[in-house]
């Protein structure tokens, strides 16, 4: 008995003596939930833990490893609301179908959520894929592979014909009649189908096209696509399993049906009304904005072939509203989280939505805050968005100071995630 209690004394010595601490010395440290930047701070992480945020230079004991970022600065880990880690847009994009398999795309997404996380965002949300986001998921959260935390919907859940459908625009034969189990309902019984069939997939949230959108093989862009009693049975269904609802939007009548219906949050926001934006603020509904994916595929859509015609009419439309939508929604007071729609422009450059929010009014520190506080609440995982004692351990430095150059944001030299360095520039 003495020499067990012995053993398990050294074991608990050995594991203090070997509890390896990180700290980080920081030049400039955002604190996103004030709203300010604190100068010359520490930050100690033990494994994937926050264990304290101290004024000054904290000294490190014998064994402690110290990374200097004294002429950095340092942020929570930025949060995407509304990526595709799937797919990056191209003009054979709409060939892929035909000539891909799920490993292709599996393969793909890889790259693009390696190269998300060296752009400083240490967390999305996948809002879209074929199911292999969540295989991704899983391979990072393993560590098999190197990315961001996910957060997926799997596959988007659409009406018949509508926004999502995967077989819009297909010739006869091809096009099938996909149902819920591909995530293609019509009237309330479809809805809980799809909704339980993604929990059987293992997505952890759950995504609908509540209007026609710009890049489907089908002509109209904005109308309503769910009735409200099917956006209800989608919400209701969903908060058995957990699920935050998600609805991409872009025509004022989808919108105001999806709030109503009771989703967490409108992505895009297009042809958003004041109605719409009241109904928000009412029941506490988010803005996820995506300005630099209306931008680029307005842009995409100048080139001549890049897009079939059916997607360019409505690309050289819709692109151009967002960011105006989007300053307004911001004046009205609708809460607003940070996502871009990654995989509609190229992965990577997420940093430039903050370009374009702070073009449109938004003060940059208000914009990180979208970016991570804003964020975690709308993911509803209090584990990350802050730098504060017990949060996870996903922190970024830049180079230069976000509040004098926005430009900042792209310049991203330190990234750690769950208390593992993945780069330190
Ligand atoms: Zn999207």
């Amino acid at each position: 008995m003495r020499k067990l209690s012995f053993l398990v004394l050294c074991l608990l010595v050995m594991n203090l003596l070997f509890a390896q601490r990180t700290i980080l010395h920081c030049g400039q440290l955002i604190d996103v939930k004030n709203l300010q930047v604190l100068k010359e701070m520490s930050v100690i992480i033990e494994a994937n833990k926050i264990m304290d945020v101290q004024k000054g230079y904290t000294a490190a004991a014998a064994g402690d490893k110290l990374v200097d970022l004294k002429n950095k600065t340092v942020m929570p880990g930025l949060i995407d609301m509304h990526v595709h880690m799937e797919s990056e847009t191209n003009p054979g994009n709409y060939l892929n179908g035909f000539t891909w398999n799920g490993p292709d795309y599996a393969f793909q997404s890889v790259v693009f959520a390696e190269r998300t996380l060296m752009a400083g965002f240490t967390a999305v949300r996948d809002l879209g894929g074929s199911g292999a986001n969540i295989s991704l998921r899983n391979a990072i959260n393993k560590e098999w592979v190197k990315g961001p935390r996910i957060y997926t919907a799997g596959k988007s859940i659409a009406t018949t014909g509508g926004h999502a459908d995967p077989t819009n625009n297909y010739r006869k034969d091809l096009m099938g009649d996909p149902g819920p189990r591909e995530g293609v309902v019509d009237g309330v019984d479809d809805c809980a189908k799809a909704v339980r069939q993604r929990y059987k997939e293992g997505s952890d949230l759950i995504k609908i096209t509540a209007t026609g959108g710009v890049l489907s093989m089908a002509k109209d862009g904005s109308g309503a696509q769910f009735t409200e009693e099917e956006v209800r049975a989608i919400v209701s269904t969903a908060k058995d399993y957990g699920f935050k609802v998600a609805a991409h939007a872009h025509g004022a009548e989808g919108m105001k049906r999806a709030v109503l219906g009771g989703v967490n949050s409108i992505e895009h926001g297009t042809y958003m009304s004041e109605e719409v934006m009241e109904l928000m603020k009412q029941k506490g509904t988010y803005l996820v904005p995506t300005i630099i994916a209306g931008k680029s595929s307005a842009d995409s859509a100048r080139k001549p072939g890049y897009y079939p015609d059916i997607v360019r009419a409505k690309a050289l439309v819709v692109g151009n509203y967002i960011q105006a939508t989007f300053a307004k929604a911001y004046k009205a007071g609708v809460k607003i989280a940070f996502g871009t729609d990654a995989g509609v422009y190229a992965h990577g450059k997420n940093w430039m939505e903050f370009a374009y929010m702070t073009e449109a009014g938004m003060p940059i520190l208000e914009a990180i805050r979208a970016a991570t506080v804003n964020a975690a609440d709308l993911l509803g995982d209090d584990r990350i968005g802050s730098i504060e004692k017990d949060k996870l351990a996903d922190i970024i430095a830049i180079d230069g100071d976000p509040v004098k150059d926005v430009k900042a944001m792209g310049k991203v030299r330190f990234v750690m995630k769950n208390g593992t360095v993945y780069k330190n520039e």
